[in-house]
């Protein structure tokens, strides 16, 4: 028998798994893929499957939040992290994986860790006592979906999340297109599709005119998470936003010509053996006959085979910061945590990071006591902060990991180029007591 409930094997649902098992806590991990069940955007019975990009962003632990995050997760024996290390592929300063061979790692070892039985079912209704933690992500299946609303009292918050096209490597023609990274930081890593001006007005026009996937009625009124927005959106808000966003071409020495290129697609490896690739920052919502007819008029894309097309999903979320607990319990069913993206966090990382610490505060409760949060100074602090009560609940809005997040700076006016680095060693310091008190060394 299990000590606590996990319902969701994803991102959030595999690392809150971890941790409770490794804490010595029996664990059941219910999943409804490999059951016959299956969400509109995973593709196949893996847990912690990413969907969409394959990268965890950046790993810079010195200037960046989200860097500082891994950082943090690898100090508290992250799986997620440990997986995502083993099964790297190259892509500058940026952390992405095999998204097979990532997803492969954490099922071997969840699966093979004595404390943890991954039962593959679908649940529909709130288990009614025991310690549960729900992280099924943002696509819940509808009867979950209903029964969190009835308890919260409200329907579930939601945004649009699109998907990025992958590409087959030796479709591209490397004749036109070349190995670079923008101002070559941390190597050549991305492939370049560089365009004229006149190739990349005639593509914007292509995307303003190509046929979109219609939403339903009660889709319409639902908005775009801001760090996901369809190209062809970014394209109707003026010609030269893509040149702003992901098409910028500068800092990229196009070797034929010896200059930028005036815009540029970017693909990013996919898989460790380097056969599939990305394209960066191209979510899309056209209809899957306009991608391909669109894309292929890119340079160097002329043939390209596609080895998975774009599309968009409907994303849902609570209102946490009403609803949860500091220690990520619903305040009217407290057996009950939450985790994961359905909390309102955004990203892999932040999902799997929401994971761990309700696993952390579930194995103190098992324990007989309790974990205080994190500080608001440590990444992981900052983060659980703004879900359970520092955002507003009334404009709640998905949200990644960043620096605003945390308590500004105090002392003199410090210059703009060292404020990341005062953040990061605040937020060292800050982790390092708070694992001084809440794991004692053994004596
Ligand atoms: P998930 O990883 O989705 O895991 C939830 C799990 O619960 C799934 O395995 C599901 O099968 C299972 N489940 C659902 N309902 C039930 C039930 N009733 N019973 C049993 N099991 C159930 N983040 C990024 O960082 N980069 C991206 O590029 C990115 N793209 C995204 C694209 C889309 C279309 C969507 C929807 C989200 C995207 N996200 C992206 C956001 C988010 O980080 C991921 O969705 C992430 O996987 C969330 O982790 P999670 O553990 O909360 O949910």
């Amino acid at each position: 028998t299990h000590q606590v409930h996990i319902i969701g094997g994803g991102l959030a649902g595999s690392e809150a798994a971890w941790q409770l098992a490794n804490a010595d806590i029996k664990v059941r991990l219910s999943e409804m893929r490999g059951s016959g069940d299956m969400t509109p955007a995973h593709e196949t019975d893996r847990l912690a499957e990413m969907v969409c990009s394959n990268s965890f962003r950046s790993d810079d632990a010195e200037n960046n939040a989200v860097g500082l995050l891994h950082q943090e997760m690898r100090a508290l024996d992250s799986i997620i992290m440990a997986a995502a290390d083993e099964h790297r592929v190259p892509a500058g300063s940026a952390l992405a994986v095999d998204r097979e061979g990532f997803a492969g790692e954490v099922t071997k070892r969840i699966a093979n860790h004595p404390n943890i039985e991954v039962v593959r079912e679908r649940v529909d209704t709130l288990p009614s006592s025991g310690p549960t933690i729900i992280a099924t992500g943002p696509l819940t299946a509808p009867g979950l979906a209903e029964a969190i609303a009835k308890v919260t009292g409200s329907d579930a918050l939601a945004f649009f999340d699109a998907i990025a096209p992958i590409i087959h490597r030796e479709s591209i023609d490397m004749s036109v297109c070349w190995m670079a990274a923008r101002w070559d930081k941390g190597g050549k890593d991305y492939i370049n599709c560089p365009m004229t001006k006149e190739q990349y007005e005639a593509f914007v026009a292509a995307l303003n005119d190509g046929e979109k996937t219609e939403f339903k009625d009660w889709e319409k009124d639902t908005p775009y998470f801001e760090g996901c927005m369809p190209i062809e959106v970014m394209a109707s808000r003026g010609v030269e936003t893509l040149r702003y966003g992901p098409m910028k071409g500068v800092g990229l020495d196009d070797p034929r010509t010896g200059r930028w290129p005036h815009a540029v697609v970017q693909l990013r490896q996919d898989n460790a053996l380097g056969t599939l690739w990305n394209m960066v920052g191209f979510q899309t919502k056209l209809k899957h006959g306009e991608q391909v007819r669109i894309f292929r008029t890119i340079p160097g894309l002329e043939n390209a085979e596609f080895a998975r097309l774009g599309g968009i999903h409907r994303n849902s979320f609570i209102r946490s910061p009403e609803l949860l607990d500091e220690q990520l319990r619903l305040k009217s069913l407290p057996h009950i945590r939450l985790a994961g993206q359905i909390t309102g966090c955004e990203g892999y990382v932040e999902s799997a990071a929401i994971g761990l610490l309700a696993a952390k505060f579930a194995a103190a409760e098992v324990a007989g006591s309790s974990l205080p949060a994190p500080p608001l100074e440590t990444a992981l602090g900052a983060l659980l902060g703004h879900i359970t009560g520092g955002a507003d609940a009334e404009t709640y809005q998905p949200m990644n990991v960043n620096f605003g997040l945390m308590p500004p700076l105090s002392g003199p006016k410090t210059k703009k180029a060292d404020r990341k680095k005062i953040y990061t060693d605040r937020a060292r310091a800050a982790l390092k007591e708070w694992l001084a008190e809440a794991e004692p060394l053994p004596a």
